[in-house]
């Protein structure tokens, strides 16, 4: 790895200047180049394991497992590093008869300067991984990460202002202003992930400068459970995702809509793995995370008022700790089922029959993810073709996101555009259609004078 000593930050206008004036001469274009890059950022991450998994202890008191996740984002740089050559080869593609002879094909270029900004509970992985994707398809980046998660922050600082320069990848630490300062300049491309409010904020920022923009969002994430199922094995699957990093998961499950029969025994499976899981006195669990924040505690545990809570429930303000809670016989319209719960809150309701769930889910803005918990294909199927959302897993929960050749992305209010691997490297691409021509021949079918030419048009639009 180079080590290259910080330099001091310059003001967003400047850097961004100094990003162009780079990016113009060329060299992020080669294949040789970016590679390297990706390489030279596997073997920084590498040397700051244990750096990124502390970080995420002190922000949001992950477990060390859990700390791991933000690491494994080395899965996704590895797939790239290996599928990069691939990619970049242009698309060919045929021509009408009409154009013939010649050749045509599709050639990804990069952008320019990328702007990513990140949040704050998987800080690392969310900046990072968009990363991979500038690096790879050509581009310069600027990274924003969350204030709210100050030590990954600084993980991140001290990993990119060591291995690149700063007119390449470059990082500003801070808040909104911070961010608002950087929405001010004119990027060539924005890739935000954070909440649906700011992302309005993000996007109209980006218009004023028609800058492309990802919008990485949130949402209530549903999951729906039927009665034909494996219930040991779909609960314990549920109690894992729910509850990783608190509940503080953008494709957690944000609700659970189970079939009626099965409600109690559901209910009841519920509370005993996620005794199993975290103990019976879960604030001394090593394997549970804390609220990121005062403000985020406060909000989460408001959800609970006037609710029914069946397990858990217990807080601690002054360590930030919620307990793994599962609210029965929620109603529809209570104020947990009106925002994204985004904590380790999980209310149950049930329903009789697919339809009225399939209704329910169709009457919310469009989710990050859906999940479906069924043995009967005809039901899967059902809900496949009658819901949309930005990603779907059967019988089982977030691990969807972790199949590099997948889109992962949002849809409707929980976000537009998508990346992770190809994804990244196209999204991050503009696809520069190319035709090339020969000089040997040049028909004269479609010069003016046209009068004797017609019959032949048309006969050669008829044809095609
Ligand atoms: P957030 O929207 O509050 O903040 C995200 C980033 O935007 C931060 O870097 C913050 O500094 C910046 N920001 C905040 N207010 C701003 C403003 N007014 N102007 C400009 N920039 C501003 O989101 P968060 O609280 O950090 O993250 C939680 C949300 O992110 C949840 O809704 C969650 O579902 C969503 N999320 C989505 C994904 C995904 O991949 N789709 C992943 C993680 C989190």
């Amino acid at each position: 790895m180079t080590a290259l000593s910080a330099p001091p930050r310059q003001a967003a206008g400047t850097l961004l200047q100094a990003q162009r004036t780079f990016f113009a001469t060329g060299q992020t274009k080669p294949y040789d180049y970016r590679l390297a890059q990706l390489k030279k950022l596997k073997d920084a991450i590498l040397e700051r394991q244990d750096a990124i998994v502390q970080a995420a202890k002190d922000d949001l008191g992950r477990p060390e497992f859990e700390g791991y996740f933000e690491v494994g984002i080395m899965a996704e740089l590895s797939h790239v590093i290996k599928k990069l050559k691939g990619w970049m080869k242009p698309r060919k593609v045929g021509l009408p008869l009409a154009q013939m002879p010649g050749s045509a094909w599709v050639q990804a270029e990069p952008l320019g300067s990328v702007l990513i900004i990140g949040p704050w509970n998987y800080p690392f992985q969310l900046v990072i991984s968009p990363l991979i994707g500038a690096i790879a398809a050509g581009n310069c980046a600027i990274i924003k990460p969350s204030e709210l998660a100050p030590a990954t922050s600084k993980v991140v600082a001290e990993l990119i202002e060591s291995t690149f320069a700063p007119e390449y990848v470059a990082i500003r630490e801070g808040g909104v202003d911070v961010s608002q300062s950087l929405l001010a300049e004119k990027f060539d491309h924005i890739f935000f992930t954070g909440g649906t409010r700011v992302g309005q904020i993000v996007m109209e920022a980006a218009a004023k400068n028609l800058t492309p923009v990802t919008l990485e969002l949130g949402g209530k994430s549903p999951c729906i459970v039927d009665a034909d199922i494996n219930l040991e094995v779909a609960v314990r699957r549920i109690v894992w995702g729910k509850f990783l990093n608190a509940g503080q998961t953008c494709i957690a499950p944000d609700y659970i809509l189970v079939k009626e029969e099965i409600k109690p025994a559901f209910v009841a499976a519920l509370k005993q793995r996620i005794e199993e899981l975290y103990g019976e006195d879960p604030s001394q669990s090593p394997d549970l995370s804390r609220l990121v924040s005062d403000h985020q505690f406060d909000r989460v545990v408001g959800l609970l008022a006037g609710e029914d809570v069946v397990v858990g429930g217990q807080h601690d303000r002054a360590d930030r700790f919620i307990a793994p809670t599962v609210l029965n016989n929620v109603d529809w319209n209570a104020p947990t089922m009106q925002e994204e719960i985004f904590g380790p809150i999980l209310p149950v309701l049930g329903y009789e029959k697919i339809e009225e769930a399939i209704a329910q889910v169709n009457s919310k803005p469009k989710p990050l993810a859906l999940y479906i918990f069924s043995n009967d294909k005809a039901l899967q199927n059902q809900v496949l073709s009658a819901t949309s959302s930005g990603g779907v897993c059967i019988n089982d929960v977030i691990l969807h996101t972790a199949i590099w050749g997948m889109p992962f992305g949002g849809v409707g209010d929980s976000g537009i555009g998508a990346y992770h691997g190809q994804n990244s490297f196209h999204t991050l691409s503009h696809h520069k259609s190319v035709l090339k021509k020969p000089f040997w021949i040049d028909l004269d079918w479609r010069y003016p004078p046209y009068a004797d030419k017609l019959e032949f048009f048309k006969k050669m639009i008829s044809l095609s």
